[in-house]
């Protein structure tokens, strides 16, 4: 019987700005490529947790790949015996299992430009690069009228996307929705409050996007967009399938993986989701360690003819 074999790499990798977001500081984060072979060909597959979001550590996928010695079909048992466990891992294997599909997928995506640091300047840089949604990292310190101010320059067609990554109080929160409610190119405010509070019972689902509440579908009953990140979002399958019925709308967005993360969740977006504009301008934020190999901009596209095994011995 083909039981499958599993290799692993993990990565670090250094970003070339700090990362600011809501939830703190990030100056590198770790990766854990996977390679599966299965029926004679390697798949391949990322782990990519993410500050603020529940799922699995890299250690505690590490040591569920060891449980299972190696082995695909062992580490299935295991995770068909722990349901709602390691989304992370659960993810990537499915991701080696697709690789025949997943690595052809060359398609086009729109992408909003992420605006990093979020300020007048970087506002304008993007939208110069042909960004036509821009999103921007808010924390309870962001003023307001200076970003009031910052869009004043933007032509009425941009859209504007406001991410506080959960840091906001309610009283804050109002405050931001208040100013949406006039500024009418903002398209919503993403996660707000911390995950599980409250006030979101209270909250427009028109104007206001879940990320880090979300996590992996069928726990929320949620109107509003619902921003998904793929790599942390479990089995692709029962993602896609959840997609078919879910009417909202729904934005594929990039955790920085590498390019199998990113090939992964380029194709499972174009699968559930083809005309949204998603979130994947997270290219050139790392030092270079070639990790990144696909082309960023507004239009993003996958990498049908790349050598997925030449560039597993390069960064081994
Ligand atoms: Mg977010």
């Amino acid at each position: 019987m083909d039981e499958g074999k599993i290799e692993f790499l993990r990565v670090n990798r250094h970003f070339r700005n700090p990362m600011v977001t809501g939830q703190g500081t990030a100056l590198s984060i770790d990766r854990l490529l996977l390679r599966c072979y299965l029926k004679g060909k390697w798949g391949y597959g990322e782990i990519a947790p993410w500050p603020g979001f529940n799922t699995e550590s890299i250690d505690e996928a590490i040591r569920a790949i060891e449980q299972s010695s190696h082995r695909y079909s062992t580490l299935l048992e295991i995770l068909h015996d722990s349901p709602g466990t390691l989304p992370c891992l659960r993810a990537a294997l499915f991701s080696c299992s697709h690789w025949e599909s997943i690595s052809t997928f060359k398609g086009e995506l729109s992408s909003a430009g992420l605006v990093t640091p979020f300020h007048a300047n970087t506002l304008q840089l993007k939208w110069a690069e042909g960004f036509t949604t821009l999103k921007g990292k808010i924390t309870p310190s962001t003023d307001i009228a200076e970003v009031r101010s910052w869009l004043t320059d933007l032509p009425a067609s941009a859209k504007i996307r406001l991410d506080a990554n959960g840091s906001l109080n309610i009283e804050q929160t109002h405050r931001w929705l208040d100013f949406i409610q006039d500024e009418k190119r903002v398209e919503f405010l993403e996660q707000p409050l911390p995950v599980n509070h409250e006030g979101y019972l209270y909250l427009p689902h028109d104007k206001v996007a879940l990320d880090e509440s979300f996590l992996t579908p069928g726990a929320l009953s949620w109107k509003g967009v619902l921003i998904v990140k793929p790599l942390l979002a479990g089995d692709g399958l029962a993602l896609l399938k959840w997609g078919q019925s879910h009417r909202g709308k729904r934005i594929y967005s990039s955790v920085f993986e590498t390019a199998i993360g990113r090939q992964t969740a380029l194709w499972l977006a174009a699968q559930d989701s083809p005309a949204t504009v998603h979130g994947f301008d997270t290219l050139g934020r790392f030092q270079a360690d070639r990790l990144d190999r696909h082309s960023g901009g507004p239009k993003t596209m996958g990498l049908p003819h790349f050598d997925w095994n030449l560039f597993w011995h390069e960064i081994k």
